[in-house]
């Protein structure tokens, strides 16, 4: 009898492949466990099992496995048969998908190098005797390969005992590619047996002639006798007002001993206060009218305006399913929105609350991973972005998918190019949980299955505290340029508005899209603006820097003080970005705190935080920012929101332009008056009149709405028609336009659905590659699957084409 499984690899390829094993690891293994396995000419690749069978490969010879890796799957069969819904759905190889759902510690690989933690404690009794042998080997050598440890052992499953010897910190692994995964161990302090007497007890305290040191072995009784919890070594220090060192002294004495518990990287039983929640009459109603819609829907959409109390709505929620048993995921659109979030939920569940985003190290995304797999209290709720979506969840009963409407919650680049939102629903329906979407802005796809019935709809229109509506006021940039009304780029009356509101002692916030000082360095002879060498954009100036960069590929050189093309030195800049206004800002309020929070002043891991936070103590008076403003951040003292230009959103070359600047528009305002007091908007722009800015202006979401199904329906696009949109990429200007020309009119040949192009996106160069798209629109009624098919075939055959070979071809279905 052959034995065989089925496997993927972490690497960007369209198949499974099949391995041989032996009777006794087919009975051993089971679908989720990575199994190290050859591929290649000599590298080794962690693959994760999909299937067990007998049937041998036609096509190849199947090579045996080199070992298992886990004694129990890491992954479920919910998440294998997820993947392969993405992989068909987005027109992506499995092992993308695979590769882009595990954390990358968990990708082990051929290369990965154990060593001794030489800072380590062992004691040697407490270590099992394959994990003695371990640590012998690395007393004579100071680091070993997996393999060198299987053989020592003679063991195929050693990762098991790697493991745990990591989490005794004995050993760390090395990686070429990934951090090391190793939990965070705290240092906890327990009086040396010897004094557990107690006649020991006061002859240790009469000896003690240091005050210090007696302050600090009585602050240890007090402390244990308030609970009768461990001691870690900070608490004592914080408690006694001492340091690690008088600490250290005492367990240099004998007197202390130090030990070690191992504790979950994130922490939140702290942030836990035990309030009722207390909805609402309006909430309740939205409450109930969720829960009724659950009866005969799985997904359902709240639509509830800015500052209605949503959040509130969703932890109520949230309780019923947890105390159900249930595991709960709750997407977000934006990393940077979980601080706010993450103490709204911990203040209500503790340490039910775990938190799966990509600024967390690679150590603190296997914790969660492995909490979540063993359904353990500790990530009953998940808090994450879009690839929270992947983690092994094996008993879910909720999915919130808060800004649904939220364009970051699909990833454009690498593939798999899928919707969080959309792969979230399919989630949802295996696990035969509800998905909960909310917005104060739907998109018009999900305002569309809403209204059609796919989905349930519940409506908030009041918001909470009974708060107004903030009142929107717009200001004519033409007529207050021509009547000099305008400073900068502020009209008058956004500056007395300002100026009242800090008369009042309240906060501004100022929203402009664009980020660096201004957008463009213009000669005013010749024209001449600097373009990026490697793309087809011109380059953006960043005043405080001094530079020219490049906002696609980071290309960045110093402001030139004379035109490269007529060598005038008559340079101006063009257009304004949140750099400028800053600046304006500085001199019109010179006495004030400014603060910028776009892209570039949010880099690093914390600073994104360090700005709200000084802004909601109030630390900060006016906050400019970008987009970053308009999502679901919650002020209590904001009373005026200026957006600078509206009309560089509403041309944007892009369908959904008039969605989305309603959208942001009306996202943005929302910040205004939160508390008591009515907020006030001020939308300064060329174009008064326009639909759009009026529909933001009088809140009329249906309007907006009935607009643009209007326009999607004449111009084939989504809801009615599905996009995928083929983009080409090549160096040789030539060769890409023959090989897009040959790829779309066979395209055009065999399908009978609208294919336009190739085009030539806004940005025809990127990175020194030309670029070329092609787009497909897909009605309704045709069969997903069987177009998706023929299209994939042709594509494979575009591959073979041996002088196309070196064009690169990527898929992205519902692109938008
Ligand atoms: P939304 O997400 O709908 O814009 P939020 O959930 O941020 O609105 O709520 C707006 C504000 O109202 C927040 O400061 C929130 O704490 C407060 N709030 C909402 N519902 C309640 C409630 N039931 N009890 C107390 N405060 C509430
Ligand atoms: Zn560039
Ligand atoms: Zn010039």
């Amino acid at each position: 009898m052959n034995y065989f499984i089925e496997v993927i690899i972490p690497l960007s390829l369209p198949k499974t492949f099949t391995y041989k094993v032996s009777q006794s690891e087919f009975t051993f293994i089971k679908k989720g466990m990575r199994i190290a396995v050859p591929f290649g000419k000599s590298k080794m690749y962690s693959a994760v099992v999909v299937d067990l069978h007998q049937n041998a490969p036609t096509r190849y010879e199947a090579k045996e496995i080199h070992q298992i890796l886990d004694e129990k799957p890491i992954v479920n069969e919910f998440q294998i048969n997820h993947w392969f819904w993405i992989s068909s759905y987005y027109m992506c190889h499995i092992g993308d998908v695979y590769r882009g759902a595990l954390p990358s510690a968990l990708l082990l690989e051929s290369e990965t190098i154990i060593s001794h933690n030489k800072e380590a404690f062992v004691d040697e009794t407490q270590l099992s005797d394959d994990e003695f042998l371990v640590y012998e080997a690395l007393q004579q050598q100071s680091s070993l390969k997996v393999q060198d440890i299987a053989d020592i052992l003679n063991k195929k499953t050693i990762l098991p005992i790697l493991q745990k010897l990591i989490n005794k910190n004995i050993i760390s692994l090395q990686e070429e590619i990934q951090e090391e995964y190793k939990p965070k161990l705290i240092r906890y302090i327990r009086l040396h047996e010897k004094y557990l007497v107690q006649d020991k007890l006061v002859e240790l305290l009469d000896s003690l002639k240091s005050e210090k040191r007696k302050n600090l072995v009585l602050q240890y009784f007090q402390l244990t006798a308030q609970d009768q919890k461990p001691i870690s070594l900070k608490q004592l220090t914080e408690a006694a007002q001492s340091s690690a060192a008088i600490v250290k002294a005492l367990v240099d004495k004998e007197i202390f001993e130090v030990y070690f518990i191992q504790e979950d990287r994130v922490n939140f039983e702290k942030n836990k206060v035990d309030n009722e929640l207390l909805l609402s009459t309006a909430q309740q109603e939205a409450f109930d009218a969720i829960e009724k819609s659950f009866v005969v829907k799985d997904v359902s959409l709240l639509h509830g305006v800015t500052s209605s109390g949503k959040t509130e709505i969703y932890t109520k929620l949230i309780e019923k399913y947890i105390d159900k048993g249930k595991q709960v995921l709750y997407l977000l659109p934006e990393i940077a929105l979980t601080t706010q979030l993450v103490s709204r939920l911990t203040a209500h569940f503790g340490n039910k609350v775990a938190v799966f985003h990509s600024k967390y190290s690679n150590n603190e995304r296997v914790e969660v991973w492995n909490n979540v797999i063993q359904n353990s209290q500790s990530a009953q709720i998940v808090i994450g972005a879009r690839s929270a979506i992947f983690l092994p969840f094996n008993n879910l009963g909720l999915i919130i998918v808060d800004e649904e409407h939220e364009t970051t919650f699909k990833q454009q680049d690498p593939a798999p190019r899928y919707h969080a939102r959309d792969a979230a629903i399919v989630l949802a329906n295996t696990h035969q949980a509800k998905v909960l979407l909310g917005s104060a802005t739907p998109s018009i796809e999900t305002y569309y299955n809403a209204s059609s019935g796919k989905f349930g709809l519940i409506t908030l229109t009041e918001r909470f505290g009974k708060v107004q509506m903030p009142a929107i006021e717009l200001v004519d940039l033409k007529d207050n340029y021509f009547r000099k009304k305008m400073k900068g780029h502020f009209s008058t009356t956004l500056i007395d508005e300002i100026t009242e509101a800090f008369a009042n002692v309240e906060q501004v916030i100022l929203f402009q899209k664009r980020r660096g000082f201004s957008p463009v360095l213009e000669c005013m002879p010749c024209g001449n603006v600097p373009q990026c060498p490697q793309c087809d954009v011109s380059l953006t100036y960043h005043k405080f820097k001094n530079q020219l960069r490049c906002h696609y590929c980071g290309y960045a050189m110093a402001k030139p003080t004379n035109c490269h093309v007529c060598s005038s030195a008559d340079l101006e800049t063009k257009g304004f970005g949140t750099e400028q206004i800053e600046l304006e800002l500085a001199e019109l309020f010179p006495q004030r705190n400014i603060k910028r929070m776009d892209q570039d002043t949010t880099r690093g891991k914390y600073s994104f935080e360090k700005i709200i936070d000084g802004f909601k103590n109030r630390e900060i008076d006016i906050l400019v920012g970008t987009q970053m403003l308009a999502k679901g951040l919650d002020f209590d003292n904001v009373s005026l929101v200026g957006i600078m230009n509206a009309d560089t959103m509403l041309y944007h070359p892009d369908f959904r332009a008039f969605e989305r600047s309603y959208q942001m528009m009306t996202q943005v305002a929302g910040r205004s008056g939160r508390a008591e007091k009515r907020g006030k908007v001020i939308i300064q722009t060329y174009n008064p009149m326009h639909n759009v800015i009026q529909q933001v202006t009088n809140n009329d979401y249906a309007g907006m709405y009935n607009e643009q199904l209007y326009e999607r329906k004449i111009y084939y696009y989504p809801p009615f028609y599905r996009l995928i949109r083929v983009t080409l990429k090549h160096r040789d200007f030539e060769k890409l336009k023959e090989g897009s020309m040959w790829l779309y009119q066979v395209l055009q040949h065999n399908l009978t659905i609208p294919v336009l192009g190739p085009e030539e996106p806004a940005i025809g160069r990127i990175r020194n590659e030309y670029i070329r798209t092609i787009m497909i629109k897909m009605p309704l009624e045709t069969s997903v699957k069987g177009t998706k098919k023929t299209i994939q075939k042709i594509l494979n055959s575009f591959d073979l084409v041996s002088q196309y070979r070196a064009i690169k071809v990527t898929v992205n279905v519902d692109f938008y």
